[in-house]
């Protein structure tokens, strides 16, 4: 058996943990070649020393010098640094595998160099596939790459679609599909009195009631504007037009996703809420392996719910619609401006509901400007970079009002 060389960016994430968990289970098929991180070296020391990577990704020569401070066992790796040291390692003609699970746009380089290198790609980011998803998706396409979602709601479709329609990226939407229907767990306000919204924490915010999972995307699952960005992701990945995508709040987290076919057949995914699941289905593709996850016992659970979320509670999610609706310059606009917005959000510097304030002001101005071809990643780059600016200032305004 020919073993699997994987390089996990974002190693010391929510996301690479679990990955992690599950490579360690399968020792004799799976192998790390590759480790990155940006900041908990302590961390990454511990997996260095556990699971000995060929190369080790740093952001900089100064977090280096700290890691080493903190690394003392007689392995020795290689070290490379910054955004170059991630293209290079995600295209490292050594590994096979490229977990893509560094948060935000900051993953958009690295999981672009994957798949011009036609790596297996377990995309579990998907800030990458909203800023850029055509461009994302011709360079899979261009270098045949393999593309596995890793994000629960799209590996729950990936599964309940038959490899005819899913492989290896559809064209156009498949005619027997009625629709896509993501589930969302509601995230912790889902029954909070709205006027309390205005004094909500970044403790709060984060006390997500099922997933255990990395701060931005804890927020991102508070307003919702997370199941927007996976809205725009399953555009995408399965060539569904916004309009046959269609976002159910299902509270128990058991069913991940389903596919409505147009016989009136659904095929749901269920599970335990414990990403190691889709994490599992990724790294054994297409065999099934061990994950770790406790079987789902179906005497205990008491009810499955489903209800319509309100737009007046999630307004993000209206926004994140209307992105998709509008353009790619709307969507890049929404999800760099969110990034800003979050990082605000837990710094204390704007308040729970300037987010939703931040990101729509953020995609007005980009409309100001004229965006409507989008052909290469340095513009998609510069885009970003320009909401960023803006969402900047307006966030400022607020944090000012806020204080004044
Ligand atoms: P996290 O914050 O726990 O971890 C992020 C990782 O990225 C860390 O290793 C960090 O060191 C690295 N990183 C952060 N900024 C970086 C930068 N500028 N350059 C290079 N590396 C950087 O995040 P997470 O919860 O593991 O999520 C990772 C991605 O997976 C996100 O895009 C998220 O939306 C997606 N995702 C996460 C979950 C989940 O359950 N956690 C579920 C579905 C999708
Ligand atoms: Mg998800």
């Amino acid at each position: 058996m020919t073993i699997q060389r994987i390089c996990i960016l974002g190693s010391t994430g929510s996301i690479g943990c679990s990955t992690l968990d599950v490579v360690a289970r399968h020792p004799e098929q799976l192998s790390v070649y590759a480790l990155t991180a940006h900041q908990n070296i302590t961390l990454l020391a511990k997996q260095v020393q556990q699971f000995k990577p060929r190369v080790v990704v740093l952001p900089d020569a100064a977090t280096l010098q700290s890691f080493l401070n903190h690394y003392h066992d007689s392995w020795t790796p290689e070290y490379r640094l910054g955004t170059e040291g991630l293209c290079s390692v995600a295209a490292d003609s050594e590994v096979d595998t490229v977990m893509a699970a560094i948060v935000g746009a900051a993953c958009l380089a690295p999981v672009l160099a994957a798949a011009q290198a036609g790596k297996r790609i377990l995309l579990a980011n998907k800030e990458a596939l909203v800023a850029a998803g055509s461009l994302f998706l011709n360079a899979v396409k261009q270098s045949r790459a393999t593309l596995i979602p890793i994000d629960s709601e799209h590996n729950a479709i990936y599964q309940c679609l038959p490899e005819t329609i899913r492989a290896p990226i559809p064209e156009q939407a498949h005619p027997s599909i009625l629709r896509l229907l993501l589930t969302a767990s509601g995230g912790p306000f889902r029954t909070w009195p709205l006027d309390d919204f205005a004094t909500i924490t970044p403790q709060q915010a984060c006390a997500h009631p099922n997933w255990s999972m990395g701060q931005k995307i804890s927020v991102d699952s508070a307003t919702m504007l997370n199941k927007g960005l996976e809205v725009i992701e399953a555009h995408w990945l399965f060539a569904m037009p916004a309009d046959k995508i269609q976002v159910l709040i299902h509270p128990q987290s058991i069913v991940h996703s389903m596919v409505e076919y147009i016989d009136g057949s659904v095929m749901a995914q269920m599970g335990q809420p414990d990403m190691r699941t889709s994490i599992a289905f990724g790294l054994g593709f297409p065999e099934r392996i061990q994950s770790g996850v406790p079987p789902l016992s179906f005497s205990a659970l008491s009810q499955l719910e489903f209800e319509e979320p309100s737009l007046e509670r999630f307004p993000c999610l209206a926004l994140a619609f209307d992105a998709l609706r509008t353009s790619q310059a709307a969507c890049i606009a929404l999800n760099a401006s969110n990034e800003v917005a979050v990082a605000q959000f837990l710094n204390g510097q704007i308040a729970y509901l300037d987010i939703p304030r931040v990101i729509q002001a953020s995609i007005d101005a980009m409309l100001k400007h004229d965006t409507t071809v989008i052909e290469s990643i340095e513009h998609v780059v510069a885009l970003d970079q320009q909401a960023r600016h803006t969402a900047n200032q307006i966030s400022l305004s607020f944090t000012q009002r806020n204080h004044a």
